[in-house]
């Protein structure tokens, strides 16, 4: 048998899964006594490099289907490898070292992958994290080692300590420079010396010293070769934490508080009407913001009172096409009738936020509502849009008899509100009363209590927080926000009414939330622009919380809670030291400081600190997010059962999948449909046995937490305030910078520990209506496209970067899409997709396509196009593009839905996540060798499927 046969699993290594796989080390090393070959070490790093896992059992024998065994001979050095006996012959122990450094492959070759990314260690918590050995800057699908080991003096224990410890550097490197022991050059250089002290030290950069007795060495030796992170439930740098995580015990601090209050609208209805109480007038339509018992209560009293008045008719301020074809002209269609047309005046306004269409998208969902009270169908509901008409709406119906009949027409009233850009305005709907007399039409406008309310927030309010912040400098804005948390409760008197139709509601407070939520927002991104040409996108938690106060006046309460700029200690671990081989005090460097602690001490107080001590069984912690909460992370492989596995390893055998969820907590269906997939890989492991799956279940624990504070109150609102971290940041948007929002710490931290090839970002879309009166009742302007109402059950964006791969992920997402739409056919998703597109065109793309973008790959939408998708360097596939090989979103109508809804959506998600795990899972993996260097062509070429699983 050839030498080079034993890195096979001919040789000592083992599949136990039937992968295909290597996963374990069958090598019993019968070492006798006082023989410290060092080529031994490369020998060992070589094993571990070979193994995606391992266990330490080399020096006891357990029936290993290798077995070393090394026999002194007096006239030549040499190894045999026959039936699981690898024997050696040797004349000296430095004759050995050599002939086991030449088995390991010392040979230096060049090394022909250039990006190997190589670690550096700064403190002794690098030597085990979650990347494997050492801090990793950036992440890469290669991990080079390069270190020495260097020793005077060995015993027994130490020397097989030792080769634990290199075996297990083999472990989780994916290449390795030979040899590691007597070479003064290495990048690393790991020095085991006597001394009357037992303690590990880093004295400088990438130089790790053990020091002490040579059996205090051995024991300090054994206790790191075994060692993991204490993210990897191991103890490694778990004293650190009361540092790291300091600013858990932030305290709040109030930075403003205003109140507000004002006459309802109602109130000024009624001085209009007294001031008119002389006057004989024919007929009176007052339009208010008020729910539709509040307006009937009021039809009755004013007409009790105002004898003066022949008519009144009491009208919905917000949306008033809608109600009115609702709650007026739906009663007088004739049972004959076969079909409405509703002529639309289109709506022109310089330097206005509304959309041309933005009278139509104000009828929605009338054609539906039509549908469910008459026997006409939504489809015979149609929409023309006019800019010569006369009046804002009429509507006529075509009879059976093919006579037309003449419904009706309204004039809507607008006013006219500032944007928060000051440059442009919003025209919405507004309150007034309109009198006809003989004479003719007499319009008093009164602007309804959301309008009188966000005008004050806007030119009252927001000045004095501009105040309250004070000089905006630095990071301010830019990764640490402005302010820490702003509630702002309101009182109003407003409908709040569950439609027949789908998801849909009326629900002018949740208008107003969103209009806050948002237009707060832009308020700043508009202001950083101005003052430093930069958005300000790190505001604060932005919190509307609306109550619904049938027949109150209005009123509102805003309470801003100060910021305090906290940046991340940087905490080094600079000695360990050991009494009876355990560590007992750590000598700590804190923002520069040095200090002696007990390790007990710090571990008490990290006690003490931490808020949220929730575990997941079979899960990485990877970080604690900004309140505290820790955010678990599953990874799914087939399992090897060894001590010790290694992810980058496994990713250069087969291909990886990472999937993040709940990234926006609102978006409520991707957190249980992730479950779902773990669960049927729990009992159907088919798949792990060509990929492995990494999932973040909950990205963003912090959102979660306020999500579910506000839908106790309103629990089918959207809550767009529950989307982003405590502070109201996209921590997307800081990923990969040194932050102490540890949710955005998650991802860059999984990209350098797996190097996965594809990336999944599931997220959710509003599942009914999304309309902000104060920002052109469309969805925000911040958004190149409408969002304003769902364009799919289910859509999928493909990002990739215009330079870099981008023939193979283009390739690669047009395989994806593919099979997806295929996986869909069998479901009634692709349905549930055309009813939406039907709905989206007819409320937008038909009449403006840009805004209204539709991408349609047989039975999902995907888009590709740049408009849609997200371009931030933050995007894994945009940030390596030399190696992931495709970076999906879906997008389900999730916010926030429950029961039959939410299963839909649960469903879309699982399947959208299940295709493409199928699909890549489909995708041949070559592993390729060069010298000791293991790596394979990326990005991952995916090829068509075969089967289905
Ligand atoms: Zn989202």
């Amino acid at each position: 048998m050839n030498m080079e046969d034993l890195w096979t699993l001919e040789g000592l290594l083992l599949d136990k899964n039937n992968d295909g796989v290597p996963d374990g080390v069958s090598l019993y090393i019968d070492l006798p006594d006082n023989l410290y070959p060092l080529g031994l070490l490369d020998f060992m790093v070589r094993v571990g490099l070979e193994t995606t896992a391992l266990s330490f059992n080399f020096f006891e024998f357990t029936n290993q289907k290798v077995v070393m065994s090394f026999e002194k001979n007096e006239t030549e050095t040499r190894a045999s490898f026959e039936s699981g006996k690898l024997h050696i012959y040797y004349t000296s122990e430095e004759a050995l070292s050599s002939l086991l450094s030449s088995i390991a492959g010392t040979e230096l070759r060049e090394n022909l992958v250039k990006d190997n990314a190589q670690s550096s260690i700064t403190s002794i918590s690098d030597i085990w994290t979650l990347s494997g050995f050492g801090y990793l800057q950036e992440a890469s699908p290669q991990q080079h080692l390069n270190i020495n080991i260097g020793c005077e003096k060995w015993n027994k224990q130490l020397f097989k300590a030792t080769c634990n410890f290199a075996a297990r550097l083999g472990l989780v490197s994916t290449s390795i420079t030979l040899p590691i022991a007597q070479n003064k050059n290495a990048e690393i250089q790991f020095i085991i010396q006597q001394h009357n002290q037992s303690f590990i030290e880093v004295p400088k950069e990438n130089i790790i010293q053990l020091n002490g007795s040579l059996d205090q060495c051995a024991n300090m030796m054994e206790w790191l070769a075994n060692e993991r992170s204490w993210k990897e439930n191991g103890v490694l740098g778990a004293w650190e934490n009361a540092f790291h995580y300091a600013h858990f015990k932030n305290k709040e601090e109030t930075m403003l508080e205003v109140k507000w209050d004002n006459p309802s609208e109602i109130e000024l209805a009624e001085k209009h009407l007294e001031s008119l109480a002389n006057n004989q007038i024919q007929k009176v339509e007052v339009y208010v913001s008020e729910p539709l018992e509040i307006r009937s209560l009021l039809k009755n009293k004013w007409s009790e009172k105002y004898k003066n008045i022949q008519e009144i008719t009491v009208r919905s301020s917000f949306k008033p096409g809608f109600h009115w074809i609702k709650e007026e002209l739906i009663h007088q269609i004739p049972a004959n009738a076969k079909k409405i047309k509703i002529k639309v005046k289109e709506h022109h306004l310089e330097n206005s936020l509304e959309l041309p269409i933005r009278w139509i998208q104000e009828l929605y969902p009338i054609d539906a509502i039509i549908e469910n009270e008459t026997s006409i169908s939504k489809e015979n509901v149609q929409f023309e849009l006019d800019n010569q008409l006369k009046h804002t709406y009429e509507v006529v119906t075509l009879l059976d008899d093919g006579t037309v009949y003449h419904l009706g027409s309204l004039d809507v009233e607008c006013s006219k509100v500032p944007y928060v850009d000051g440059e442009r305005f919003a025209a919405p709907t507004t309150s007034c009363i309109v009198f006809s007399s003989e004479t003719g039409k007499a319009v008093m406008h009164f602007p309804s209590d959301r309008e009188r309310f966000y005008q004050f927030y806007l030119t009252d309010f927001l000045p004095q927080l501009l105040d309250g912040i004070g000089e905006i400098k630095g990071e301010k804005g830019l990764t640490q926000p402005l302010f820490d948390q702003m509630e702002v409760e309101v009182w109003m008197s407003e409908e709040e009414e569950r439609l027949s139709v789908n998801e849909e509601r009326t629900s002018p407070l949740e208008a107003l939330y969103e209009d806050i939520y948002f237009n707060t927002l832009d308020y700043f991104e508009d202001l950083g622009t101005k003052l430093i040409g930069k958005p300000y996108i790190a505001v604060g938690a932005v919190v509307p919380i609306m109550h619904v106060a049938k027949g109150e006046n209005p009123r509102a309460s805003i309470k801003v809670t100060k910021w305090h700029q906290l940046n991340k200690n940087e905490v080094k671990t600079k000695e360990l030291f050991f009494e009876k081989n355990v560590p007992t005090k750590v000598r700590l460097e804190v923002n520069g400081h040095i200090d002696l602690w007990d390790i007990d001490e710090l571990l008490t107080m990290w006690e003490q600190t931490k808020i949220d001590d929730t575990t997941v069984p079979n899960s990485v912690l990877v970080d604690y997010s900004f309140r505290g909460r820790p955010i678990h992370v599953i990874e799914k492989y087939l399992p090897s059962n060894e001590q010790f596995d290694n992810p980058l390893k496994m990713t250069l055998f087969k291909p990886t999948v990472l999937i993040e969820c709940a990234h926006h907590p609102n978006e409520v269906s991707s957190n249980i449909a992730v479950h779902r997939l773990l669960e049927r890989l729990e009992s159907n492991n088919e798949l792990l046995k060509k990929i492995n799956i990494v999932a973040i279940p909950l990205a963003n624990p912090d959102g979660h937490y306020l999500l579910k504070k506000l839908t106790k109150e309103h629990p089918e609102w959207k809550h767009h305030a529950a989307r982003y971290n405590a502070v109201g940041l996209e921590f997307a948007h800081i990923r990969y910078k040194n932050t102490i929002f540890g949710e955005s710490n998650v991802l860059p931290e999984l990209m350098k520990r797996w190097a996965p090839d594809v990336v999944i970002d599931n997220h959710g879309i509003p599942a009914h209506e999304w309309v902000q009166p104060f920002a052109g009742y469309n969805s925000p302007p911040r958004f190149p496209v409408s969002y304003f109402i769902p364009s799919a059950k289910i859509y999928g964006i493909g990002r990739y970067s215009n330079e870099l791969g981008t023939d193979v992920a283009r390739e690669n997402l047009e395989k994806i899409v593919k099979d997806m739409s295929e996986i869909y056919e069998t479901t009634n998703i692709p349905k549930q997709n055309e009813y939406w597109r039907s709905r989206f065109r007819k409320y937008g793309h038909d009449w403006l396509p840009e805004i209204f973008p539709l991408e349609v790959h047989g039975n999902i939408n995907f888009y590709k196009e740049r408009i849609v998708t997200p371009t931030y360097s933050a995007v894994s596939i945009l940030r390596y593009p030399e190696w992931v090989a495709a970076d999906i979103i879906s997008e389900v109508a999730d916010e926030v839905v429950y029961g039959d809804v939410l299963e839909e959506c649960v469903e879309a998600q699982y399947l959208f996540n299940l295709s493409i795990l199928q699909t890549v899972s489909n995708s041949n993996v070559d592993m390729k060798r060069n010298g000791n260097t293991l790596y394979r062509e990326r990005p991952l070429e995916i090829t068509i499927r075969g089967e289905y699983i």
